[in-house]
Protein backbone atom coordinates (compact mmCIF):
# COMPACT_ATOMS: atom_id res chain seq x y z
CA UNK A 1 0.00 0.00 0.00
CA UNK A 2 1.56 3.23 -1.23
CA UNK A 3 2.50 5.88 1.75
CA UNK A 4 -0.10 7.96 0.81
CA UNK A 5 -2.56 5.36 1.68
CA UNK A 6 -0.99 4.09 4.94
CA UNK A 7 -3.44 5.15 7.96
CA UNK A 8 -1.01 7.82 10.00
CA UNK A 9 -1.34 5.38 13.46
CA UNK A 10 -0.45 2.05 10.70
CA UNK A 11 2.35 4.28 9.55
CA UNK A 12 3.65 5.40 13.58
CA UNK A 13 3.54 1.32 14.26
CA UNK A 14 5.51 0.64 11.15
CA UNK A 15 8.58 2.91 11.72
CA UNK A 16 8.63 1.96 15.81
CA UNK A 17 8.66 -1.93 14.33
CA UNK A 18 11.73 -0.85 12.92
CA UNK A 19 13.43 1.09 15.39
CA UNK A 20 12.52 -1.65 17.80
CA UNK A 21 14.55 -4.26 15.78
CA UNK A 22 16.84 -1.80 14.08
CA UNK A 23 17.98 1.00 16.69
CA UNK A 24 17.40 4.40 16.53
CA UNK A 25 20.64 4.79 14.47
CA UNK A 26 19.30 2.58 11.77
CA UNK A 27 16.09 4.28 10.68
CA UNK A 28 15.93 8.24 9.50
CA UNK A 29 12.23 9.41 8.69
CA UNK A 30 10.74 13.17 8.02
CA UNK A 31 13.21 15.69 7.66
CA UNK A 32 16.06 13.47 9.07
CA UNK A 33 16.30 11.82 6.07
CA UNK A 34 19.07 13.89 3.87
CA UNK A 35 17.95 15.50 0.55
CA UNK A 36 20.64 13.45 -1.00
CA UNK A 37 18.98 9.91 -0.61
CA UNK A 38 15.19 11.30 -2.75
CA UNK A 39 17.17 10.76 -6.31
CA UNK A 40 20.34 9.22 -7.85
CA UNK A 41 23.36 10.78 -9.78
CA UNK A 42 20.81 10.98 -12.96
CA UNK A 43 18.46 13.72 -11.13
CA UNK A 44 15.55 12.04 -11.62
CA UNK A 45 12.49 13.56 -10.19
CA UNK A 46 13.27 13.75 -6.03
CA UNK A 47 10.74 12.02 -3.98
CA UNK A 48 11.28 12.17 -0.10
CA UNK A 49 10.97 7.94 1.03
CA UNK A 50 9.09 7.42 3.93
CA UNK A 51 11.92 6.05 5.86
CA UNK A 52 15.77 5.84 5.13
CA UNK A 53 16.89 2.12 6.54
CA UNK A 54 20.87 1.68 7.24
CA UNK A 55 20.85 -1.56 8.41
CA UNK A 56 24.66 -3.00 10.04
CA UNK A 57 24.21 -6.37 9.32
CA UNK A 58 22.44 -9.47 7.06
CA UNK A 59 20.11 -10.48 9.87
CA UNK A 60 19.32 -6.53 10.21
CA UNK A 61 18.65 -6.52 6.56
CA UNK A 62 16.38 -9.72 7.02
CA UNK A 63 14.67 -8.14 10.13
CA UNK A 64 13.93 -4.62 8.04
CA UNK A 65 12.78 -6.66 4.78
CA UNK A 66 10.03 -8.77 7.29
CA UNK A 67 8.69 -6.31 8.38
CA UNK A 68 8.38 -4.01 5.31
CA UNK A 69 6.68 -7.06 3.88
CA UNK A 70 4.35 -7.94 6.91
CA UNK A 71 3.46 -4.12 6.67
CA UNK A 72 2.93 -4.34 2.43
CA UNK A 73 6.02 -1.09 2.34
CA UNK A 74 7.67 -1.35 -0.92
CA UNK A 75 11.56 -1.16 -0.39
CA UNK A 76 14.23 0.75 -2.79
CA UNK A 77 17.73 -0.45 -2.33
CA UNK A 78 20.22 2.16 -2.38
CA UNK A 79 24.27 1.42 -3.34
CA UNK A 80 26.41 5.07 -3.99
CA UNK A 81 23.32 6.56 -5.94
CA UNK A 82 26.01 6.68 -8.73
CA UNK A 83 23.31 4.88 -11.34
CA UNK A 84 22.65 6.70 -14.59
CA UNK A 85 19.19 5.42 -15.12
CA UNK A 86 17.43 6.15 -11.58
CA UNK A 87 16.94 2.77 -10.64
CA UNK A 88 17.63 3.85 -6.66
CA UNK A 89 15.10 6.77 -6.92
CA UNK A 90 12.61 6.11 -4.06
CA UNK A 91 9.23 5.03 -5.27
CA UNK A 92 6.08 6.58 -3.71
CA UNK A 93 5.41 5.32 -0.55
CA UNK A 94 8.72 3.41 -0.63
CA UNK A 95 11.27 3.39 2.22
CA UNK A 96 15.09 3.46 1.13
CA UNK A 97 17.49 0.81 2.35
CA UNK A 98 20.91 1.75 2.75
CA UNK A 99 23.83 -1.20 2.41
CA UNK A 100 26.74 1.91 3.82
CA UNK A 101 27.30 0.76 6.86
CA UNK A 102 27.75 -2.95 5.46
CA UNK A 103 31.32 -1.96 3.97
CA UNK A 104 33.92 -3.93 5.45
CA UNK A 105 35.67 -6.25 3.42
CA UNK A 106 35.23 -9.91 5.35
CA UNK A 107 38.58 -11.81 4.07
CA UNK A 108 41.07 -11.88 0.87
CA UNK A 109 42.87 -14.94 -0.25
CA UNK A 110 45.40 -13.63 -2.29
CA UNK A 111 46.45 -17.49 -3.27
CA UNK A 112 42.67 -18.63 -4.33
CA UNK A 113 42.73 -14.81 -4.98
CA UNK A 114 39.12 -14.49 -3.61
CA UNK A 115 37.88 -11.56 -1.69
CA UNK A 116 34.93 -11.66 0.54
CA UNK A 117 33.14 -8.75 1.11
CA UNK A 118 30.07 -6.60 2.12
CA UNK A 119 27.88 -4.80 -0.46
CA UNK A 120 28.17 -1.60 1.08
CA UNK A 121 31.96 -1.62 0.22
CA UNK A 122 33.14 0.68 -2.59
CA UNK A 123 34.07 -0.31 -5.49
CA UNK A 124 37.49 1.41 -4.63
CA UNK A 125 38.20 0.13 -1.48
CA UNK A 126 38.17 -3.36 -2.83
CA UNK A 127 40.78 -2.06 -5.26
CA UNK A 128 42.54 -1.20 -2.95
CA UNK A 129 42.50 -4.24 -0.70
CA UNK A 130 43.37 -6.12 -3.91
CA UNK A 131 46.15 -3.76 -4.86
CA UNK A 132 47.44 -4.27 -1.18
CA UNK A 133 47.26 -8.00 -1.87
CA UNK A 134 49.50 -7.98 -4.75
CA UNK A 135 46.22 -8.66 -6.73
CA UNK A 136 43.69 -6.46 -9.03
CA UNK A 137 40.36 -6.47 -9.05
CA UNK A 138 38.99 -5.91 -12.56
CA UNK A 139 36.55 -4.04 -12.61
CA UNK A 140 36.80 0.19 -12.80
CA UNK A 141 34.78 3.11 -13.85
CA UNK A 142 34.78 6.37 -12.64
CA UNK A 143 32.22 6.35 -10.26
CA UNK A 144 34.99 4.27 -7.81
CA UNK A 145 34.77 6.35 -4.69
CA UNK A 146 31.41 5.94 -4.18
CA UNK A 147 29.83 2.96 -5.94
CA UNK A 148 29.14 0.25 -3.90
CA UNK A 149 29.37 -3.88 -4.77
CA UNK A 150 26.11 -4.31 -4.63
CA UNK A 151 25.59 -1.56 -6.60
CA UNK A 152 28.16 -2.86 -9.03
CA UNK A 153 26.34 -6.39 -9.08
CA UNK A 154 22.80 -4.63 -9.32
CA UNK A 155 23.34 -3.03 -12.26
CA UNK A 156 26.09 -5.52 -13.71
CA UNK A 157 28.59 -2.79 -14.40
CA UNK A 158 31.40 -2.48 -16.97
CA UNK A 159 33.29 0.27 -17.48
CA UNK A 160 36.77 0.47 -19.45
CA UNK A 161 38.58 -2.84 -18.15
CA UNK A 162 35.56 -5.25 -19.80
CA UNK A 163 37.62 -6.30 -22.72
CA UNK A 164 39.93 -7.93 -20.46
CA UNK A 165 38.22 -9.42 -17.79
CA UNK A 166 34.25 -9.05 -18.12
CA UNK A 167 31.64 -7.50 -16.64
CA UNK A 168 30.61 -7.81 -12.82
CA UNK A 169 28.98 -11.21 -13.63
CA UNK A 170 31.94 -12.41 -14.49
CA UNK A 171 34.13 -11.20 -11.37
CA UNK A 172 31.35 -13.10 -9.03
CA UNK A 173 31.89 -16.61 -7.32
CA UNK A 174 29.38 -15.99 -4.91
CA UNK A 175 26.58 -14.03 -3.62
CA UNK A 176 24.06 -14.30 -0.87
CA UNK A 177 20.66 -12.32 -1.25
CA UNK A 178 17.83 -11.32 1.10
CA UNK A 179 14.62 -12.01 -0.47
CA UNK A 180 11.49 -9.66 -0.64
CA UNK A 181 9.82 -11.59 2.43
CA UNK A 182 13.68 -11.46 4.43
CA UNK A 183 14.60 -15.15 3.76
CA UNK A 184 17.74 -15.31 3.24
CA UNK A 185 19.31 -16.63 -0.22
CA UNK A 186 22.99 -17.78 0.54
CA UNK A 187 25.01 -18.57 -1.86
CA UNK A 188 28.47 -17.73 -0.87
CA UNK A 189 30.10 -20.93 -2.71
CA UNK A 190 32.93 -19.55 -4.08
CA UNK A 191 33.66 -22.48 -6.56
CA UNK A 192 34.40 -21.94 -9.68
CA UNK A 193 32.56 -25.20 -11.10
CA UNK A 194 28.97 -25.59 -9.90
CA UNK A 195 26.66 -27.72 -11.83
CA UNK A 196 23.77 -28.69 -9.31
CA UNK A 197 20.81 -26.71 -11.22
CA UNK A 198 19.73 -23.20 -11.48
CA UNK A 199 22.76 -20.72 -10.81
CA UNK A 200 20.61 -18.49 -9.04
CA UNK A 201 23.07 -15.46 -8.34
CA UNK A 202 23.19 -14.86 -12.04
CA UNK A 203 19.55 -13.74 -11.68
CA UNK A 204 20.15 -11.03 -9.14
CA UNK A 205 22.88 -9.14 -10.93
CA UNK A 206 21.92 -7.15 -13.18
CA UNK A 207 18.23 -6.97 -11.98
CA UNK A 208 18.42 -3.52 -10.40
CA UNK A 209 16.89 -4.10 -6.69
CA UNK A 210 13.74 -5.88 -8.24
CA UNK A 211 14.83 -9.37 -7.06
CA UNK A 212 15.97 -9.39 -3.59
CA UNK A 213 18.85 -7.22 -1.80
CA UNK A 214 22.48 -8.35 -1.74
CA UNK A 215 24.09 -8.20 0.76
CA UNK A 216 27.65 -10.14 0.69
CA UNK A 217 29.25 -11.20 -2.04
CA UNK A 218 32.78 -13.36 -3.36
CA UNK A 219 34.64 -11.94 -5.93
CA UNK A 220 37.39 -13.21 -8.55
CA UNK A 221 40.53 -11.23 -8.14
CA UNK A 222 43.34 -11.45 -11.12
CA UNK A 223 47.30 -11.07 -10.68
CA UNK A 224 48.70 -7.74 -10.15
CA UNK A 225 49.43 -5.95 -13.37
CA UNK A 226 51.66 -3.21 -12.24
CA UNK A 227 52.84 -2.66 -15.70
CA UNK A 228 51.16 -0.71 -18.36
CA UNK A 229 51.69 1.12 -22.21
CA UNK A 230 48.89 3.67 -23.87
CA UNK A 231 48.79 4.51 -27.47
CA UNK A 232 46.58 6.37 -29.30
CA UNK A 233 46.06 5.66 -32.87
CA UNK A 234 44.13 6.77 -35.61
CA UNK A 235 42.43 4.93 -37.71
CA UNK A 236 40.13 5.26 -40.95
CA UNK A 237 37.03 3.15 -40.12
CA UNK A 238 35.28 0.82 -37.33
CA UNK A 239 36.95 -2.13 -39.26
CA UNK A 240 40.14 -1.56 -39.61
CA UNK A 241 40.26 -0.78 -35.48
CA UNK A 242 38.96 -4.54 -34.75
CA UNK A 243 41.11 -5.54 -36.75
CA UNK A 244 44.12 -3.76 -34.69
CA UNK A 245 41.85 -5.15 -31.39
CA UNK A 246 42.47 -8.43 -32.88
CA UNK A 247 46.08 -8.07 -33.91
CA UNK A 248 46.89 -6.75 -29.81
CA UNK A 249 45.14 -9.67 -28.73
CA UNK A 250 47.30 -12.37 -30.61
CA UNK A 251 50.28 -10.29 -29.81
CA UNK A 252 49.41 -10.03 -25.86
CA UNK A 253 46.67 -12.12 -25.19
CA UNK A 254 44.67 -11.06 -22.04
CA UNK A 255 47.03 -8.20 -22.04
CA UNK A 256 44.53 -5.49 -23.93
CA UNK A 257 42.98 -3.38 -20.75
CA UNK A 258 41.31 -1.30 -22.61
CA UNK A 259 40.29 -0.56 -26.20
CA UNK A 260 38.31 2.91 -26.22
CA UNK A 261 37.31 3.98 -29.57
CA UNK A 262 36.44 7.98 -30.05
CA UNK A 263 34.83 9.71 -33.32
CA UNK A 264 36.25 12.71 -34.36
CA UNK A 265 32.64 14.80 -33.36
CA UNK A 266 33.89 14.08 -29.75
CA UNK A 267 37.72 14.24 -29.77
CA UNK A 268 37.43 17.91 -31.38
CA UNK A 269 34.78 18.72 -27.90
CA UNK A 270 37.49 16.65 -25.84
CA UNK A 271 40.51 18.74 -27.27
CA UNK A 272 38.37 22.59 -27.19
CA UNK A 273 37.59 21.39 -23.66
CA UNK A 274 40.34 20.54 -22.28
CA UNK A 275 42.88 22.57 -24.03
CA UNK A 276 45.13 19.77 -25.12
CA UNK A 277 47.45 20.28 -28.35
CA UNK A 278 46.03 17.97 -31.45
CA UNK A 279 47.28 14.96 -31.03
CA UNK A 280 48.28 14.73 -35.05
CA UNK A 281 48.93 16.81 -37.59
CA UNK A 282 45.92 16.41 -39.03
CA UNK A 283 42.55 15.21 -38.07
CA UNK A 284 41.10 12.03 -38.68
CA UNK A 285 38.02 10.06 -38.62
CA UNK A 286 38.46 7.59 -36.05
CA UNK A 287 40.89 7.40 -32.76
CA UNK A 288 41.87 4.51 -30.66
CA UNK A 289 42.92 4.74 -27.43
CA UNK A 290 44.47 1.77 -26.06
CA UNK A 291 45.87 0.04 -22.78
CA UNK A 292 48.02 -2.48 -22.43
CA UNK A 293 48.65 -4.17 -18.98
CA UNK A 294 50.82 -7.16 -17.71
CA UNK A 295 54.33 -7.58 -15.58
CA UNK A 296 57.50 -6.07 -17.58
CA UNK A 297 56.37 -2.57 -19.11
CA UNK A 298 59.17 -2.42 -22.22
CA UNK A 299 57.86 -5.83 -23.05
CA UNK A 300 54.46 -3.73 -23.67
CA UNK A 301 55.90 -1.48 -25.07
CA UNK A 302 57.97 -3.30 -27.40
CA UNK A 303 54.61 -5.12 -28.42
CA UNK A 304 52.32 -2.11 -28.55
CA UNK A 305 54.93 -0.72 -31.18
CA UNK A 306 55.43 -3.71 -32.51
CA UNK A 307 51.56 -4.25 -33.70
CA UNK A 308 51.14 -0.16 -34.41
CA UNK A 309 53.94 -0.40 -37.23
CA UNK A 310 52.81 -3.28 -39.26
CA UNK A 311 49.14 -1.90 -38.44
CA UNK A 312 50.73 1.07 -40.44
CA UNK A 313 52.09 -0.72 -42.91
CA UNK A 314 48.99 -2.41 -43.53
CA UNK A 315 46.84 0.92 -43.50
CA UNK A 316 45.20 -0.24 -40.52
CA UNK A 317 46.67 2.96 -38.35
CA UNK A 318 46.88 6.20 -40.05
CA UNK A 319 48.97 7.83 -37.49
CA UNK A 320 50.07 6.91 -33.94
CA UNK A 321 51.64 8.13 -30.69
CA UNK A 322 53.00 5.92 -27.65
CA UNK A 323 53.04 7.60 -24.12
CA UNK A 324 56.53 8.06 -22.99
CA UNK A 325 55.64 8.24 -19.55
CA UNK A 326 52.93 7.45 -16.71
CA UNK A 327 51.83 11.87 -17.29
CA UNK A 328 52.04 11.32 -20.51
CA UNK A 329 49.27 8.78 -20.43
CA UNK A 330 47.59 10.47 -17.95
CA UNK A 331 47.26 12.96 -20.54
CA UNK A 332 45.99 11.24 -23.49
CA UNK A 333 43.60 9.38 -20.61
CA UNK A 334 42.27 12.67 -20.22
CA UNK A 335 40.49 13.33 -23.64
CA UNK A 336 38.48 10.15 -23.20
CA UNK A 337 37.74 11.13 -19.84
CA UNK A 338 35.97 14.42 -20.19
CA UNK A 339 32.94 12.34 -20.89
CA UNK A 340 32.46 13.09 -16.66
CA UNK A 341 31.94 16.68 -17.54
CA UNK A 342 29.21 16.22 -20.20
CA UNK A 343 26.94 17.40 -17.64
CA UNK A 344 28.60 20.54 -16.71
CA UNK A 345 29.62 21.35 -20.70
CA UNK A 346 26.49 20.11 -22.57
CA UNK A 347 22.99 19.11 -21.65
CA UNK A 348 23.49 15.49 -22.78
CA UNK A 349 21.00 12.98 -23.84
CA UNK A 350 22.65 10.14 -23.05
CA UNK A 351 22.49 6.68 -24.91
CA UNK A 352 24.28 3.53 -23.79
CA UNK A 353 23.80 1.13 -26.77
CA UNK A 354 25.25 -2.51 -27.44
CA UNK A 355 25.90 -3.84 -30.90
CA UNK A 356 27.72 -7.09 -32.44
CA UNK A 357 31.28 -4.70 -32.99
CA UNK A 358 30.71 -5.16 -36.38
CA UNK A 359 27.90 -3.18 -36.81
CA UNK A 360 29.07 -0.24 -34.73
CA UNK A 361 30.67 1.69 -37.21
CA UNK A 362 27.28 2.03 -39.51
CA UNK A 363 25.24 2.17 -36.46
CA UNK A 364 26.66 5.11 -35.47
CA UNK A 365 26.82 6.80 -38.81
CA UNK A 366 23.13 6.04 -39.65
CA UNK A 367 22.27 7.59 -36.06
CA UNK A 368 23.63 10.96 -36.79
CA UNK A 369 21.71 10.83 -40.38
CA UNK A 370 18.50 10.01 -39.13
CA UNK A 371 19.09 12.87 -36.31
CA UNK A 372 20.56 15.02 -39.04
CA UNK A 373 17.61 14.54 -41.32
CA UNK A 374 15.39 15.69 -38.37
CA UNK A 375 17.31 18.20 -36.08
CA UNK A 376 19.93 20.15 -38.85
CA UNK A 377 22.70 21.24 -36.82
CA UNK A 378 22.47 19.04 -34.28
CA UNK A 379 25.44 18.06 -31.57
CA UNK A 380 25.94 14.76 -31.09
CA UNK A 381 29.47 13.27 -29.56
CA UNK A 382 30.29 9.10 -30.06
CA UNK A 383 32.55 7.17 -27.89
CA UNK A 384 32.60 3.68 -27.12
CA UNK A 385 34.08 0.52 -25.74
CA UNK A 386 34.61 -0.68 -28.67
CA UNK A 387 36.20 -4.48 -27.41
CA UNK A 388 33.20 -4.99 -26.28
CA UNK A 389 31.02 -3.40 -28.65
CA UNK A 390 29.36 -0.69 -26.06
CA UNK A 391 29.14 2.60 -28.65
CA UNK A 392 27.54 5.92 -26.12
CA UNK A 393 26.18 8.87 -27.76
CA UNK A 394 25.49 12.47 -26.17
CA UNK A 395 23.13 14.61 -28.24
CA UNK A 396 23.04 18.23 -26.61
CA UNK A 397 19.63 19.26 -26.15
CA UNK A 398 20.54 22.92 -26.93
CA UNK A 399 21.97 22.06 -29.87
CA UNK A 400 17.94 20.80 -31.20
CA UNK A 401 15.99 24.28 -31.23
CA UNK A 402 13.35 25.28 -28.97
CA UNK A 403 12.74 22.15 -27.55
CA UNK A 404 12.36 21.50 -23.82
CA UNK A 405 15.12 18.78 -22.42
CA UNK A 406 12.20 16.80 -22.28
CA UNK A 407 10.88 17.10 -25.87
CA UNK A 408 14.13 16.93 -27.17
CA UNK A 409 15.12 13.14 -25.25
CA UNK A 410 11.59 11.89 -26.09
CA UNK A 411 12.55 12.81 -29.56
CA UNK A 412 16.11 11.97 -29.60
CA UNK A 413 15.33 8.55 -27.91
CA UNK A 414 12.87 7.71 -30.44
CA UNK A 415 15.18 7.70 -33.02
CA UNK A 416 18.05 6.08 -31.85
CA UNK A 417 16.17 3.36 -29.99
CA UNK A 418 14.06 2.70 -33.32
CA UNK A 419 17.91 2.32 -35.06
CA UNK A 420 18.79 0.04 -31.96
CA UNK A 421 15.41 -2.25 -32.33
CA UNK A 422 16.48 -2.77 -36.16
CA UNK A 423 19.63 -3.34 -35.87
CA UNK A 424 19.07 -6.26 -32.80
CA UNK A 425 20.88 -4.10 -30.30
CA UNK A 426 20.51 -3.63 -26.67
CA UNK A 427 19.37 -0.38 -25.56
CA UNK A 428 21.55 -0.55 -22.27
CA UNK A 429 24.79 -1.77 -22.47
CA UNK A 430 25.98 -1.13 -19.11
CA UNK A 431 23.75 1.51 -17.12
CA UNK A 432 20.66 -0.43 -16.58
CA UNK A 433 17.17 -0.11 -17.17
CA UNK A 434 15.78 1.74 -13.87
CA UNK A 435 13.51 4.20 -14.58
CA UNK A 436 14.52 6.14 -17.82
CA UNK A 437 14.47 3.05 -20.50
CA UNK A 438 12.29 1.49 -19.25
CA UNK A 439 9.91 2.68 -22.02
CA UNK A 440 12.28 1.14 -24.52
CA UNK A 441 12.85 -2.94 -22.66
CA UNK A 442 10.60 -4.03 -25.25
CA UNK A 443 13.23 -2.26 -28.48
CA UNK A 444 15.47 -4.94 -27.12
CA UNK A 445 13.84 -7.92 -25.24
CA UNK A 446 10.83 -10.36 -27.17
CA UNK A 447 7.40 -10.65 -25.43
CA UNK A 448 8.52 -13.88 -24.03
CA UNK A 449 11.40 -12.64 -22.58
CA UNK A 450 9.69 -9.90 -20.93
CA UNK A 451 6.98 -12.40 -19.70
CA UNK A 452 9.67 -14.85 -18.24
CA UNK A 453 11.54 -11.74 -16.58
CA UNK A 454 7.72 -11.05 -14.71
CA UNK A 455 7.16 -14.59 -14.07
CA UNK A 456 11.10 -14.54 -12.20
CA UNK A 457 9.74 -11.39 -10.64
CA UNK A 458 6.41 -12.84 -9.28
CA UNK A 459 7.82 -16.07 -8.36
CA UNK A 460 10.39 -13.94 -6.04
CA UNK A 461 8.52 -10.81 -4.97
CA UNK A 462 4.69 -11.82 -5.02
CA UNK A 463 3.78 -8.79 -3.60
CA UNK A 464 5.92 -7.08 -5.81
CA UNK A 465 7.48 -4.71 -2.82
CA UNK A 466 11.30 -4.67 -4.06
CA UNK A 467 12.26 -1.72 -6.10
CA UNK A 468 8.66 -1.85 -7.35
CA UNK A 469 8.33 -0.06 -11.40
CA UNK A 470 11.98 0.14 -12.15
CA UNK A 471 13.07 -2.00 -14.85
CA UNK A 472 9.23 -3.08 -16.37
CA UNK A 473 5.68 -2.53 -14.70
CA UNK A 474 4.14 -5.70 -13.38
CA UNK A 475 0.81 -5.14 -14.19
P1 LIG B 1 22.99 2.96 -7.02
O1 LIG B 1 23.03 4.06 -8.00
O2 LIG B 1 22.78 3.33 -5.61
O3 LIG B 1 21.88 1.89 -7.46
C1 LIG B 1 21.85 1.39 -8.77
C2 LIG B 1 20.81 0.25 -8.84
O4 LIG B 1 21.24 -0.85 -8.04
C3 LIG B 1 19.44 0.64 -8.29
O5 LIG B 1 18.45 -0.02 -9.05
C4 LIG B 1 19.45 0.11 -6.87
O6 LIG B 1 18.15 -0.19 -6.40
C5 LIG B 1 20.29 -1.14 -7.01
N1 LIG B 1 21.07 -1.50 -5.82
C6 LIG B 1 22.03 -0.77 -5.22
N2 LIG B 1 22.58 -1.47 -4.21
C7 LIG B 1 21.93 -2.66 -4.16
C8 LIG B 1 22.02 -3.82 -3.33
N3 LIG B 1 22.90 -3.90 -2.34
N4 LIG B 1 21.19 -4.85 -3.59
C9 LIG B 1 20.29 -4.79 -4.60
N5 LIG B 1 20.14 -3.73 -5.40
C10 LIG B 1 20.97 -2.68 -5.18
N6 LIG B 1 28.50 2.06 -15.19
C11 LIG B 1 29.14 1.15 -15.95
O7 LIG B 1 28.65 0.02 -16.09
N7 LIG B 1 30.33 1.46 -16.57
C12 LIG B 1 30.92 2.66 -16.43
O8 LIG B 1 31.97 2.91 -17.01
C13 LIG B 1 30.28 3.63 -15.59
N8 LIG B 1 30.85 4.82 -15.38
C14 LIG B 1 30.23 5.71 -14.57
C15 LIG B 1 30.87 6.95 -14.34
C16 LIG B 1 30.27 7.90 -13.53
C17 LIG B 1 30.97 9.22 -13.30
C18 LIG B 1 29.00 7.61 -12.94
C19 LIG B 1 28.33 8.62 -12.06
C20 LIG B 1 28.37 6.41 -13.16
C21 LIG B 1 28.96 5.44 -13.97
N9 LIG B 1 28.37 4.19 -14.21
C22 LIG B 1 29.02 3.27 -14.99
C23 LIG B 1 27.01 3.86 -13.71
C24 LIG B 1 27.02 2.67 -12.78
O9 LIG B 1 25.84 1.92 -12.89
C25 LIG B 1 27.21 3.02 -11.35
O10 LIG B 1 28.28 3.88 -11.15
C26 LIG B 1 27.32 1.84 -10.36
O11 LIG B 1 27.40 0.54 -10.87
C27 LIG B 1 26.10 1.90 -9.49
O12 LIG B 1 26.48 1.62 -8.18
P2 LIG B 1 25.83 2.42 -6.96
O13 LIG B 1 26.33 1.77 -5.71
O14 LIG B 1 26.04 3.86 -7.06
O15 LIG B 1 24.29 2.04 -7.14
Amino acid sequence: MPLSQIPTPACADFLSALTDTLGADAVRSGDAIPSDRHTDWSGTAPLAPLAWLRPDSTAQVSAALRICHAHRVPVVPQGGLTGLAGGAVPTPGAVVLSLDRMNAIESLDPVARVVTVQAGATLQAVQEAALAAGCLFGVDLGARGSCQIGGNLATNAGGNGVVQFGMMREQTLGLEVVLADGSVLDMLRPMVKNNTGYDLKHWFIGSEGTLGVITRAQLRLQPAQPARATALAAVPDVVSALALLGQLQARCPGGVAAFELMWDDFVQHALAWTGQPRPFDQDHPLLVLTDLSGADESALAQALEAVLGNAMEDGLVLDAVLAQSQTQAAGLWRLREITAEFPSRLAPINFDISLPQAAIGDFADRCVAALSSRFPGHRSLRFGHLGDGNLHLSTDARSLGDLSFAEAEHAVEAIVYGLVAEAGGSVSAEHGIGLHKKPYLGASRSPTELATMRAIKHALDPLNQLNPGKVFDMA
